[in-house]
């Protein structure tokens, strides 16, 4: 049975470094809930806490309604993955997947019984007998998640469990684990650095930075409407034109920029006059047209110097140059026409891309 998971004010330091600082934070029943964040940041201190293998210094854990501090790992009906798996090597697959089992002390048909169904989970039936030391990694991390399914856990931990595989794997691996959470409706952690795992994944994900849990939301919020430079930064690609807001009306500010003044129709934080902002601009919001024709329309109009064009068949990347700030853009569906470096080009830019974000 799936629980809630609510941490309250949760703090926990390792000497001077406060791994964890003062989170608060509720996972739904079902929920599949993503930590994202740079290496360092906190998120495997996070997972543990939850796991039971460090107590929190400060702050309460619960599931559901139970405070879980000092209930021990064993008693909490967690199931984790590790990123490198941690099977027994010179166990079978069965045997692995077994242990859980055994220790909940179930009758031989019964542990035979889940081990079946674990395995044809996660699509390994057949290799019940066999050596884990002789299986590849992307079956091997098949049979750590068959492990921690097969307790019929409350709650799931998953620590970066497919940052071992290939990339065409990665894919495969995504939409299994996504499949098996939708079937199973287990409460769902996962750890990553990879924001593809989590926009591809995820109901909500929580961005931390330096133990601290910048913002939580949806893939689509998050990406749509960051919190700050770092959140725009680390959730897809982005643009940066530094600036001050010069005037502000009806959730219209115009921002005095390097490359000019910038129109902005998306103001979700408090702005006042001449404050500095970063202007978030993600790459697929430039179009460029040649500077004869400046066809677009868009609000914005900025010219810029093309340094260099990768075609990549469904699309073109482009790196430029406006007022010695670098640019990204990205056009889909690239038609005939051939821009190529050193040309001068006009970039439209519509009011509604340009996200001033606190400096
Ligand atoms: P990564 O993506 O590299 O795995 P992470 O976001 O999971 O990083 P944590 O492993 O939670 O980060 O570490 C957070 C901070 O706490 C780091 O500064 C780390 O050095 C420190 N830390 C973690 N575990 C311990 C420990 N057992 N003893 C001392 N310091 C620790």
């Amino acid at each position: 049975m799936a629980v809630s998971v609510e941490l309250t004010h949760v703090t926990k330091a390792f000497d001077t470094t406060l791994a964890v600082n003062d989170v608060s934070l509720k996972i739904e029943r079902g929920e599949f809930f993503f930590l994202l964040g740079p290496s360092g940041c906190g998120k495997s201190t996070f997972l543990r806490i939850v796991a039971g293998f460090y107590k929190p210094d400060a702050g309460e854990l619960r599931f559901d309604d139970t405070v879980m501090n000092d209930v021990p790992p064993h008693q909490r009906n967690t199931g984790m993955v590790f990123q490198n798996y941690a099977l027994w090597p010179h166990m079978s697959v069965a045997e692995n997947i077994e242990y859980g089992l055994t220790l909940r002390k179930l009758e031989k048909s019964e542990r035979a019984e889940k081990i079946a169904r674990a395995l044809e989970m996660v699509q390994m039936e057949g290799y019940h007998d066999r050596a884990v030391n002789t299986l590849s990694g992307g079956q091997q991390q098949r049979i750590a998640l068959a492990r921690a399914l097969v307790i019929e856990p409350s709650v799931l931990l998953l620590d970066e469990p497919i940052s071992n595989l290939d990339a065409a794997l990665r894919q495969q691996m995504r939409e299994e684990i996504k499949q098996i959470h939708e079937r199973t409706n287990i409460t769902t952690f996962y750890v990553t650095h990879d924001q593809v795992d989590a926009l591809t994944m995820a109901n909500r994900m929580a961005i931390m930075k330096d133990g601290v849990v910048v913002q939580v939301g949806t893939p689509r919020e998050v990406y749509q409407f960051p919190k700050n430079a770092f959140v725009a930064s680390f959730i897809g690609e982005t643009n940066f034109i530094s600036g001050k807001v010069q005037q502000t009306s009806n959730g219209h500010a115009t921002i005095e920029t390097p490359v000019g003044m910038l129109h902005s129709e998306t103001i979700y934080h408090e702005l006042s006059e001449g404050t500095s902002v970063q202007c978030s601009i993600r790459p697929e919001a430039l179009t460029v047209d040649s500077a004869q024709n400046g066809s677009s329309r868009a609000e914005n109009q900025i010219t810029a110097k093309i340094t260099s064009v990768h075609y990549l068949g469904r699309m073109e990347e482009y790196q430029l140059v406006a007022a010695d700030i670098p640019l990204k853009a990205v056009h889909y569906n690239p038609g005939t026409e051939i821009k190529k470096a050193g040309d001068t080009v006009q970039l439209g830019i519509a009011a509604t891309a340009v996200i001033p974000l606190p400096d």
